[in-house]
């Protein structure tokens, strides 16, 4: 397999909240992977992991929403939906939401737009499934700018999850030697830990330096320990 992963992290996509609901169960996570495929009829595509609980629940329902990122959703508010599972944690019920036609999450917050797509065709891709469908229900949430994929990834140093399929194992992060700023940057998903902010939704309070935290904190976007952490 040729090594193009660098080239390919130049293509341009934006960033969604990919939703379904099985049997009443609801969840949602971070998909880049999803673009408009005709407009008569109106059809999308988008690509799922596997391993991800959507990708179960769109399995059994063959229902999804996308909701549209607006540009200043914060990392903390991506990484509930980019890096934690939803085996874990019930993101949905962490944000305003209201369900829409298909029975999908409609994501009220953060958003500038959602719509909801029935599938009509499913191609195994090997590590992900591309589910096809037609948008059944499609609204306005807010007038806003839209988060692209590019902006997340330089302008918030947002990270790319395992499960993405432009994830790129090549481009590890060079481990910065510095620790003058005393900040450390999660590894994972580019939470910053700041000494002078502190954790305080974590007890971690200001002026707590990253060696003073307890072993048993986690990174409060994605929930790796401290050993995932680097000197920013
Ligand atoms: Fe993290």
């Amino acid at each position: 397999m040729i090594n193009c992963q660098n080239v390919l992290d130049n293509c341009s996509y934006g960033l969604y909240i990919v939703t379904s609901n099985s049997k009443g169960k609801l969840n949602g996570q971070i998909s880049d992977a999803l673009m408009q495929v005709t407009a008569f009829p109106p059809q999308t595509a988008v690509c799922i992991n596997k391993n991800e609980l959507t990708h179960e629940y769109i399995k059994e329902s063959g229902v999804y929403a996308a909701n549209i990122l607006k540009k200043s959703a914060d990392l903390q508010f991506i990484g509930l939906f980019g890096f934690k599972s939803g085996r874990d944690t019930d993101k949905i019920s962490q944000v305003k939401y209201k369900i829409g036609e298909t029975g999908c999450p409609i994501v009220l917050e953060n958003t500038v737009s959602s719509f909801e797509v029935k599938v009509t065709k499913e191609i195994d891709l090997g590590t992900h499934t591309m589910f096809i469908g037609e948008v059944v229900n499609a609204e306005q949430i807010k007038d806003d700018e839209v988060m692209t994929y590019g902006y997340y990834k330089t302008s918030l140093k947002g990270k790319t999850s395992k499960n993405s399929p432009s994830y790129n194992e090549n481009a590890k992060e060079k481990k910065m030697t510095s620790e003058k700023s005393g900040k450390y940057i999660c590894d994972v998903c580019g939470y910053v830990y700041d000494p002078a902010v502190g954790d305080t939704d974590n007890g971690i309070e200001a002026g707590t330096s990253f060696a003073d935290i307890p072993e048993d904190w986690v990174c409060p976007v994605c929930s790796v320990g401290k050993d995932e952490f680097s000197p920013e």
